[in-house]
């Protein structure tokens, strides 16, 4: 399967999700084998299902917390989600790794709470530029893909977004692509979770994607800014399709 993922992050207002819910629904043709969704800010997840309706086009929250629900004020819990329809979550993106600290271990507990809920987990790993210079790259990855291990098996994508790509304009190389979604792929196998579909995601658009989504064991992509724009978004699910 693949699968392409617009981010929104912390971005656009009611009207601009209804104009980007319509361009879906007008535009939007769906394909078997590929999967198209919007990652939505949590206040605007049930008006993007409602507006996107049947069109196919699936509906992502941006996280979540892990426990069921109580005194948790200010978080939302997996089953809220899956109870305004929600079809699954990012978890690990890594504005949320190094914004807001999230760990390995909160991780491994969101996993399974979204699978029990029966929303689909994106789990989203990366190393920054540092790591990558150090050459500690495949050992940040091996580790963050480590959760796999205490989750077990079920429903999964993982992203590879390398975290001096994201929002740069700095999109990595086909042969750095190459390189890490084939480690990527070998450590899913170690951690009992073989064949689980890997997005690339850092600064793709539609000029770089075409050629991003040949590479071995890319299975699509979560794009951040190029996918506020709705015919950008489009266009980027019919390259994932072609
Ligand atoms: C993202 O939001 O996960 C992302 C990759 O952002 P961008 O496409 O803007 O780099």
């Amino acid at each position: 399967m693949r699968i392409v993922i617009a981010n929104w992050k912390m971005n656009l207002l009611s009207k601009d999700v209804e104009a980007f819910c319509a361009a879906c629904v007008a535009g939007y043709k769906g394909k078997a084998g590929v999967e198209a969704g919007i990652a939505a800010p949590f206040i605007y997840l049930k008006d993007v299902k409602t507006k996107l309706g049947t069109c196919g086009v699936k509906v992502f929250a941006q996280n979540a917390y892990f426990e069921a629900k109580g005194a948790f004020t200010g978080e939302i819990s997996m089953a809220q989600l899956k109870d305004i329809g929600c079809d699954g979550v990012l978890l690990g993106h890594s504005e949320r790794r190094h914004i807001f600290g999230e760990t390995n271990t909160n991780l491994v507990k969101k996993i399974k709470a979204a699978r029990e809920a029966g929303l689909l987990p994106v789990l989203c790993i990366g190393e920054t530029l540092e790591e990558r210079d150090g050459g500690k790259m495949f050992d940040v990855l091996r580790e963050q893909l480590a959760v796999l291990k205490e989750t077990g098996p079920g429903p999964l994508v993982v992203a590879y977004e390398p975290v001096w790509a994201i929002g740069t304009g700095r999109v990595a190389t086909v042969d750095q692509v190459r390189e890490v979604h084939a480690f990527v792929a070998e450590e899913l196998v170690k951690n009992g979770a073989a064949g689980t579909p890997i997005q690339y995601g850092g600064s793709v658009t539609p000029e770089n994607f075409a050629e991003i989504i040949q590479v071995p064991h890319v299975a699509g992509g979560l794009v951040g800014g190029a996918a506020l724009v709705p015919e950008k978004f489009l266009k980027l699910v019919e390259q994932a399709q072609a």
